[in-house]
């Protein structure tokens, strides 16, 4: 399993709930394209770049400074956090829009925290707000990493098995086995099942 060991919060080996300062999942507030915040993102070019698989630095024209910004595909959601005040009132700010306006864009790579995958585009089974899928974030925490991308890409993202298995490489009867056992977990809840690594 390919795991991120440079960001902060992921040292902290107990259980979600009891982590102080975890990155938030990222939501859109309401009427975010008519913001401040996304005209910025929109017209000044970023002069940052990667810190590691979890973090960027975003230093746009019109800042005095550069903004270390948490930007990171974690189970299904995407995490995003800024130091700016910003973000801390608002939990949204021209950096994190940036962020995502590249993204979209494919300019740069966000990576997915426990498969490790890079994504060049957001994937097909990122859901924000309302739209996000009634997934229970502890249960993915069980699968593998290669349990978790099937059961995101083709259980939440609806791709196709067969189409699946072809990008990956992979036995269409192979990425069968690894949803089944994706599903069951899901459904129960297991949380230890990939030899304890977590
Ligand atoms: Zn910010």
């Amino acid at each position: 399993m390919v795991r991120v060991s440079t960001i902060e919060w992921s040292a902290d080996t107990g259980p979600v709930d009891e982590r102080i300062g975890e990155p938030p999942t990222l939501r859109f507030p309401d009427g975010f394209e008519y913001t401040e915040s996304w005209k910025r993102a929109q017209t000044e070019s970023d002069q940052g770049g990667p810190i590691n698989d979890a973090e960027r630095m975003v230093y746009l024209e019109e800042s005095s400074k550069p903004h270390r910004v948490v930007f990171v595909l974690d189970g299904a959601r995407l995490r995003a956090d800024c130091g700016c005040a910003g973000y801390h009132h608002r939990q949204w700010c021209a950096h994190v829009a940036s962020l995502w306006w590249q993204w979209v864009r494919g300019r740069i790579q966000v990576t997915h925290r426990q498969t490790g995958r890079e994504h060049e585009m957001p994937p097909c089974w990122l859901r924000f707000g309302d739209e996000r899928h009634d997934v229970r974030e502890d249960h993915l925490d069980g699968l593998t990493s290669a349990e978790l991308d099937a059961y995101l890409t083709c259980d939440l993202g609806e791709t196709g098995v067969r189409e699946y298995a072809r990008k990956t490489s992979r036995a269409p009867g192979t990425v069968g086995n690894l949803l089944s056992r994706a599903r069951q977990k899901v459904e129960d809840g297991v949380a230890v099942t990939d030899g304890g690594h977590r």
